[in-house]
């Protein structure tokens, strides 16, 4: 089959003593203290190999929590710090990308609803030209598989071979238990169209709820998927935003115990 993508494998840039990947925190910064004491408690789990958190908070409607901006990215780095994990937050644009860059963020990743845009992730992908940092992309918010494609294309041709997907789930009208559909053909189909790429699922926002996020990690291990990204906060409940899904770092490190790592024989 012929090569699409030149990448390199999460492993290289990622590097993780146990399979599967885990990328946990809260689904955005809110404080310095909620950032940090959340990272110290999941760092504490030994069970995490990078720290997430939304720093500009892409809001289906207005009058919610935007994120905290530039000055949640030095929580972020503080945790970084504090905690010697990874870190990881959503680009939206070329002015996220410049200040992430300058900040030290170590992975950035590409949202949903930036996914579904050509003009944005270009210009991502330009603002990201000869810098050799790793790119995680969600799929867009609808399931059009040649986006997703064309969106992972569009930094390859900028250089960046650090790449992954993150499958998350797909909008749908038709309301059934999950927030978003998960629709696993597409990573399947993904994966076929290119094996070199890491995919990792992202349970919490195909879930909406924390009670699903076990059942759908489990499901994503079976189909092979390289890791899991999960929304963990100290204070679920009082999360500013996607609160119902958010579980505690102690919740966290109970629902990874529970998975079953199958070998998958080829
Ligand atoms: C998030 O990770 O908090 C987020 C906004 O995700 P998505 O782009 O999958 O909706
Ligand atoms: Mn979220």
């Amino acid at each position: 089959m012929k090569k699409t993508l030149q990448l390199e494998s999460i492993s290289k840039w990622l590097p993780t003593a146990s399979k599967p990947i885990i990328i946990s925190g809260p689904c955005s910064a809110e404080t310095e203290d909620q950032m940090v004491t959340t990272a110290k408690q999941l760092a504490a789990t030994g069970k995490v190999h990078a720290l997430r958190a939304g720093i500009w908070k892409p809001r289906t409607r207005p009058g919610q929590y935007e994120g905290a901006g530039e000055e949640g990215l030095k929580w972020l780095v503080q945790a970084k710090k504090e905690t010697g994990l990874p870190v990881t937050t959503e680009v939206a644009n070329a002015a996220h990308v410049d200040a992430c860059l300058k900040a030290g963020v170590d992975i950035l990743w590409i949202g949903a609803r930036t996914t579904v845009n050509p003009f944005s992730v270009q210009e991502i992908a330009d603002a990201l030209k000869g810098v050799d940092i790793p790119v995680m992309v969600k799929n867009p918010i609808n399931p059009d598989l040649e986006l997703w494609i064309g969106a992972l294309e569009r930094l390859n041709k900028a250089g960046l071979t650090k790449l992954a997907a993150i499958h998350r789930g797909f909008s749908s009208f038709e309301k059934g238990p999950f927030r978003n559909a998960p629709m696993w053909d597409m990573g399947i189909e993904l994966k076929t169209r290119i094996p070199e790429l890491d995919i990792l699922c992202d349970p919490s926002h195909i879930a909406g709820n924390r009670e699903l996020i076990s059942f759908i990690s489990q499901k994503a291990l079976d189909l092979d998927m390289a890791g899991l990204m999960i929304e963990a906060h100290i204070n679920p409940d009082a999360a500013w935003s996607d609160a119902k899904q958010q579980v505690t770092p102690a919740n966290l490190a109970k629902i990874i115990d529970g998975l079953v790592v199958r070998t998958v024989s080829s």
